[in-house]
Order: structure tokens, then C-alpha cells, then sequence
């Protein structure tokens, strides 16, 4: 089903997953994408990873077995920096045989050996994509994106993507939900009009909490910093404090109209049913 449909009708609720990486096997993945889906998700979302991990040529194959196996609706990734026209349209064909019908369309990180060939911003991809058929996402940076010097030029470049056919829009995570807030409200003004899933990751440690934010440049507010303090050293009880911050970040957003939810799972089943009994209590999902 197309997501733009999904959307037209219903706020959503849907997870990403990441395809196996080292030991773990397509069966595996498809096996966490089982599980997740005991939650009647909306879609489930599979990364693309252009770099050195070697597993973007999986998420086709999760992303087929997802549609065709579990019977859920699919996104998939793209990145589209380091790649030619021939290479996105061979992408293209296997969606197309997989019964892939949506797709996120990502210009990725720069790396080294990583450079533009025939695109060189999501907003270039994305009428080349939606000229396929597909019904196209874009990612988006409610505290902006890190290369970015301000607010206003992303949201400027943010407005392009939109108007090159971008049919909704995925948020990077964001701690403190009153980012998002101002962001849909400038988005508002900008008329930029097509829907806004909020994408949300429950930290599963101080570490990895670090990590994401470093890389992805979101703000940490202090009342999560506390929650890790008290947790100390004991991994479970960080992994824990990460996942009930999130369920009362997805009530919040629940109580506050958005269009939809997306857990970045990291392939973990657990995340998605606390998740999933924490949005079903608040009246968020249908019964
Ligand atoms: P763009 O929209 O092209 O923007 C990139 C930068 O260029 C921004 O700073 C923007 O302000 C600027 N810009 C855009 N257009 C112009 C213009 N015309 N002129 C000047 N500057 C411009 N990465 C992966 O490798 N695999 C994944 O599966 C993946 N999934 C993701 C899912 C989500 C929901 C999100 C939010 C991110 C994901 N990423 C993934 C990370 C993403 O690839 C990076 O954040 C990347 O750095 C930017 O991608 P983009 O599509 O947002 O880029």
C-alpha cells in the first residue's frame, strides 16, 4: 500500500529496521520484522547502508519478505550520494519486483570514495524516483541538519525537497518534544504541507545515547541526562530509562495531534511492544 494513502487516512504507527549486518541472516531480520509486526504497525521502514557494512544490497530482500512474507507494507531506503542513474534504476527494478511500493529517498552521509555522480541532494533524486512510480518519503531535521548554518536555510532547502514531489516526511530523532512543535509550526508557515511522521529512538544506554547525538547533532535535554545519572552503571536500568522516556515522548506527541509515529527499533522486538501498549493505552492506536 502506498504510505501516502496510509496517511491520507489515519495518523500512523510504524518501526525501522536495519538489514543484517556480520553473523546476523535474512531470515534473522525477517524474523524481528515478524515480531514487530505483532504490533499492526502501519509500515516497517529498512535501512540503506552505502557504506562499508555492505548490507544495502539486503533491503530489497528484507523489504520483499516484509511485503510478500508478513504481509505489511515496506519502505525502503536509498541513499543516493556515490551513485549513478544506472545504479538507481537497477534499485528501482528490484523494488519493483519485490512489490515495493514506497521509498525513502536519502542523499546519505560524505565519505570518502562517496561523491555525487548524478545527484547530489535528496531533492535531485526525488522526481527521478517519483518519474518510477513510487511514492517517495524525505527525511527531515526538526533541529536541523548538521551541515546545515541555520534553521532557515534548511528549511529553505527543506521547501525545495517538498516541492520536488517529496509525498511525506520522516523526522530525524529529537529528545525534547518541543522542537518538533516549533519545527511543524515553521513548517506551517513555509507551506510546507504534506504530512510529518515523528521519528523517535529510545536510547539504550549512555553510550549509544552519545553516539546518536553526536552524529546526528540532537540536544540531550537535562531531565534525560538525570534519568542515565540515576541509572548509573546497571546497563538494564539505562536500557530501561530509555525506553519509558519514550513512551511518554510518544503519549506527548500522541496528545498533540501529529500525523505519525515511527520507532527506530534497532531491530529490537521489546522497543516496539513497550511502544506500541504505550500508544494503545492513550488511545492513540485503534483497538
Ligand atoms: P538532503 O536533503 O540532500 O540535505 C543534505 C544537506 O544539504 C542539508 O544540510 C541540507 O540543508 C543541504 N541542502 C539540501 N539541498 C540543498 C541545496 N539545493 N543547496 C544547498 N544545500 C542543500 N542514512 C543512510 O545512510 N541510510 C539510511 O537508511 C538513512 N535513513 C535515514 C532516515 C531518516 C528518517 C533520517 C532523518 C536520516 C536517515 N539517514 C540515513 C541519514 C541521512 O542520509 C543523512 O542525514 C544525510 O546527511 C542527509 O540526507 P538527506 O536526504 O536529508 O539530505
Amino acid at each position: 500500500m502506498r504510505i501516502s494513502d496510509i496517511l491520507a487516512r489515519r495518523q500512523s504507527f510504524s518501526f525501522e529496521i536495519f538489514p543484517p549486518k556480520g553473523d546476523m541472516s535474512v531470515d534473522q531480520a525477517a524474523q524481528v520484522s515478524t515480531e514487530l509486526c505483532e504490533n499492526h504497525p502501519d509500515w516497517i521502514s529498512v535501512t540503506f547502508s552505502a557504506g562499508g557494512s555492505g548490507n544495502s544490497e539486503r533491503t530489497a530482500d528484507i523489504g520483499r519478505r516484509i511485503e510478500r512474507g508478513v504481509g505489511t507494507t515496506a519502505l525502503a531506503h536509498l541513499t543516493c550520494l556515490g551513485s549513478s542513474r544506472s545504479d538507481i534504476d537497477a534499485y528501482v527494478r528490484r523494488l519493483h519486483s519485490a512489490g515495493i511500493e514506497n521509498v525513502l529517498a536519502l542523499r546519505g552521509d560524505h565519505a570518502p570514495g562517496r561523491e555525487a555522480i548524478d545527484f547530489t541532494y535528496a531533492s535531485d533524486l526525488i522526481p527521478y524516483l517519483k518519474d518510477a512510480g513510487l511514492c517517495v518519503g524525505g527525511a527531515c531535521y526538526p533541529e536541523g541538519h548538521v551541515e546545515c548554518e541555520s534553521l532557515e536555510a534548511d528549511l529553505e532547502h527543506l521547501k525545495l525537497k517538498v516541492d520536488a514531489g517529496t509525498d511525506f516526511l520522516v523526522t530525524q530523532l529529537f529528545f525534547d518534544n518541543e522542537d518538533f512543535y516549533r519545527f511543524r509550526e515553521r513548517c506551517d508557515r513555509k507551506r510546507i504541507k504534506v504530512p510529518i511522521v515523528c521519528g523517535i529512538m529510545p536510547f539504550t544506554s549512555t553510550r549509544q545515547l552519545q553516539r546518536m547525538a553526536f552524529n546526528c547533532g540532537a540536544s540531550i535535554p537535562a531531565r534525560v541526562v538525570k534519568r542515565l545519572v540515576a541509572a548509573g552503571d546497571d546497563v538494564r536500568a539505562q536500557f530501561d530509562a530509555g525506553v519509558r522516556y519514550a513512551c511518554e515522548q510518544v503519549r506527548d506527541l500522541a496528545a498533540n495531534g501529529v500525523d505519525g509515529i515511527h520507532i527506530y527499533s534497532m531491530n529490537r522486538p521489546e522497543i516496539g511492544r513497550a511502544v506500541h501498549d504505550a500508544l494503545a493505552d492513550c488511545g492513540y492506536l485503534r483497538a
